[in-house]
């Protein structure tokens, strides 16, 4: 299996490389072996990538909305047209089944730069009438932007912050994750081949070093990272210290409120989602599911049954549902995890086990995982494992379910299952967490802001909030008379 890219760098419209840079191999998750080998930027790589971006972008900004949305409407008709053949790159970055990345990698990213593509030309300043005088506003773009990826949505996380940096007028700068570098080169040349100027979206490679490189650069003007509390903490503090904007989307440990009268398959349904797509490794799941006493054995039985019939396996065969964790570390940290619920008191209710799949032994696969018996104070239930384990917690009434679920210091998501629609708002109304569904859980359509309270994180992504995250008003006021002056 061979996925090497032209070069491990894109910038200013073409692939480059310098092989001074640290090694940076790309695994296949589901085998454990080498599939491309790339270099990590060096200083060298940082400047020009800062410098290109630097200079495409103030012409850019001067570029008339409808037609930068014209170009990234071109580029989202390519990702869709494409479908398929970047699905199956994101299938070797990351090892997750084709059956998720052809709905939901690249696709989720053409739908982000199809939607800012479109609404960018209606994104406009106010005017403000003082009775004869009057002021305006202009929304203006901030200049280079940094985005750092995470290594469960590639291409996703590439799109949602590229495509409303763009939109507004500014260039970034893009690291993925060291873990998934690839699907983010393929987005680059769709962005040329759409006829995005030279040196607007440059991706370069690295460890956290080079995120820290560029996000402190004194060229850069915002940073948007999407990664775990420690790094947002790190990447917030350096962007301050320097007066820069920031979007931070981090992690969580989200609940899921199941009242006993919820539809039991919907919950069901809503609570596989929360927990075992992507294996796990998705930052907005409901990892906590308070499931109430009423419907608490039904719920137990229904999720047992269905979650037996999980296909894990090759991630390339279209029936597989369920795909490897993405490295060694993960794999071992969610072991791990899975030993501390035990020692903790927890009940393995299903799964905690490393399947033996032929051809696939040096894979990081882990089986999908229910504890039962789970109180509040356990490890499992406060700390973000990354993994597919899901925590059952039972609970009696409303305002139990609601301070319980608010005891977390992250504020990501949030879901309540139930018919009674005035309690499902009351409810929602209570927690607090940035993206909430009512009798679903974990879509993130283009339209909606996604981000987080708390540790959670600061910004929003997605929808027209993400649009005033990369830019910056300017008030203009305008006199229509004389200047009324005590001097
Ligand atoms: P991570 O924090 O280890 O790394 C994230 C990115 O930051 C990587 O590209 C990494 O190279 C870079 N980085 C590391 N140290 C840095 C530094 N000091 N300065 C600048 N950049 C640095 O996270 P991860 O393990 O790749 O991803 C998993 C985490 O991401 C989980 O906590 C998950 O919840 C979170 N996540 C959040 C969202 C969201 O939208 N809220 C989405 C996906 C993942």
């Amino acid at each position: 299996m061979r996925a090497q890219p032209k070069a491990s760098h894109y910038i200013n419209g073409r692939f480059v490389d310098d092989e001074q840079g640290q090694p940076l191999e790309v695994i296949y998750p589901a085998t454990g072996e080498v599939i491309a080998r790339l270099h990590a930027a060096t200083e060298n790589i940082v400047e020009l990538a800062i410098e290109s971006a630097r200079a495409a972008q103030e012409q850019w900004a001067r570029i008339r909305p409808t037609e930068r949305g014209r170009i990234l409407r071109r580029a989202a008709d390519l990702l869709y047209a494409r479908n398929d053949e970047i699905a199956h790159l994101e299938t070797l970055d990351t090892g997750k089944p084709v059956q998720e990345t052809t709905v939901a990698d690249p696709a989720s990213a053409a739908e982000v730069i199809e939607f800012f593509g479109g609404v960018v030309a209606g994104y406009n300043g106010e005017y403000i009438d003082f009775g004869g005088p009057f002021a305006y506003t202009r929304r203006e773009p901030l200049g280079v932007c940094v985005g750092i990826g995470a290594w469960n949505y590639p291409i996703q996380g590439a799109g949602w912050k590229s495509a409303p940096a763009l939109a507004m007028g500014n260039a970034m700068v893009f690291k993925p994750s060291e873990n998934t570098p690839l699907s983010t080169l393929a987005l680059a040349e769709i962005y040329t081949e759409a006829g995005l100027p030279d040196g607007l979206f440059n991706v370069v490679q690295g460890f956290g070093d080079v995120g820290a490189a560029l996000a402190g650069h004194p060229q850069v003007a915002k940073v948007s990272l999407t990664g775990s509390v420690p790094t947002g903490k790190k990447v917030l503090s350096l962007a301050g210290s320097q007066m820069k904007h920031a979007t931070m989307e981090l992690g969580g440990k989200s609940p899921l409120i199941i009242f006993d009268d919820a539809d039991v398959e919907n919950a069901v349904g809503g609570a596989m989602l929360a927990n075992f797509y992507s294996t796990g490794q998705v930052c907005s799941n409901g990892t906590r599911v308070f499931v109430q006493d009423g419907i608490y054995d039904r719920f137990l039985e229904r999720l047992t049954a269905r979650t037996r019939k999980i296909v894990i396996g090759d991630p390339l065969d279209p029936d597989t549902q369920m795909g490897p964790l993405i490295n060694k570390a993960q794999h071992e940290k969610v072991t791990g995890y899975i030993e501390i619920g035990k020692a903790d008191g927890a009940t393995l209710h299903y799964g905690g086990g490393v399947p033996q799949l032929q051809g696939f032994e040096g894979g990081f696969y882990i089986e999908p995982t229910i504890f039962t018996g789970v109180t509040d104070e356990m490890r499992i239930a406060r700390e973000e494992i990354f993994g597919p384990v899901m925590s059952v917690l039972s609970f009696a009434d409303e305002a139990e379910a609601i301070e319980r679920a608010n005891d977390t210091e992250f504020g990501l998501s949030a879901g309540v299952f139930t018919k009674d629609l005035p309690r499902a708002h009351r409810v929602i109304a209570e927690i607090k967490a940035g993206s909430c569904w009512i009798n679903h859980y974990n879509l993130a359509p283009a339209e909606l802001p996604f981000g987080g309270f708390k540790q959670s994180g600061v910004g929003r992504e997605n929808s027209l909030a993400a649009l005033a995250h990369y830019s910056q008003l300017k008030s203009v006021y305008v006199e229509t008379g004389d200047v009324d002056s005590p001097y």
